[in-house]
């Protein structure tokens, strides 16, 4: 049987490739990798969530969205638990961008307990990404319009996780 810390950096290694050629939107285009590593850190390490299916579903949470990997494929590497969550917090890239923003408000209350701790962690990190190394290319508007999707997103599952929960708040703080 393989142990937690083993299934996390297999985790890790295997978003690493899937990610490798992929960079953030910040001005200094940041590996990818950083973002999904950043949401793991939280969950851990601020958060003191220690349930492995969360950690590994955090480190994989972008890799059917924005690579080839397929349901499938994480299923025959991580277990059929593991690739669920990351399927409830993967958006149908087919449909148009606002639709998509709109079925994320729609489905947050929806989704199952472990999916709201990774997509309460994705939206923390995303708004300290806007605060401290935003898209380039963004404008104050785009800016606050992130913020407070993001917040509507949020404030459909209040009560999941008050420690995540305040993080976001403090990290909404930073809304100008
Ligand atoms: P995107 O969804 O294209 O970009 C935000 C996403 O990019 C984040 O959720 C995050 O997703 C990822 N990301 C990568 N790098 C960064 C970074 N450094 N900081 C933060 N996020 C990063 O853009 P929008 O959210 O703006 O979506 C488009 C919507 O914006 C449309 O619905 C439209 O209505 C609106 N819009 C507004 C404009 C304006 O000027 N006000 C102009 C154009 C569109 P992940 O975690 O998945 O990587
Ligand atoms: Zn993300």
């Amino acid at each position: 049987m393989e142990n937690t810390s083993a299934l996390l950096i297999r985790a890790m290694a295997f978003a690493a490739h899937k990610h490798r050629n992929q960079r953030r939107k910040d001005a200094d285009a940041s590996p990818y990798i950083n973002h999904p590593i950043a949401l793991a850190n939280v969950l851990a390490n601020e958060a003191g969530i220690a349930d492995p299916v969360v950690l590994v579903a955090a480190l994989l949470h972008d890799t059917i969205e924005d690579t080839d990997t397929t349901h499938a494929e994480l299923e025959a590497q991580f277990g059929p638990a593991i690739a669920a969550v990351v399927a409830e917090v993967t958006d149908d890239k087919s449909l148009p961008k606002d639709e998509r923003k709109r079925l994320q408000i729609e489905h947050a209350a929806h989704i199952s307990p472990a999916a709201k701790l990774v997509k309460l962690a994705d939206k923390i990190c995303n708004l300290r990404d806007v605060a401290s190394s935003p898209p380039a290319d963004w404008s104050v508007d785009r800016k606050r319009e992130y913020f407070d999707w993001a917040r509507s997103v949020i404030d459909q599952m209040r009560g999941a996780h008050p420690a995540l929960e305040q993080l976001f708040d403090v990290a909404f703080r930073e809304r100008t």
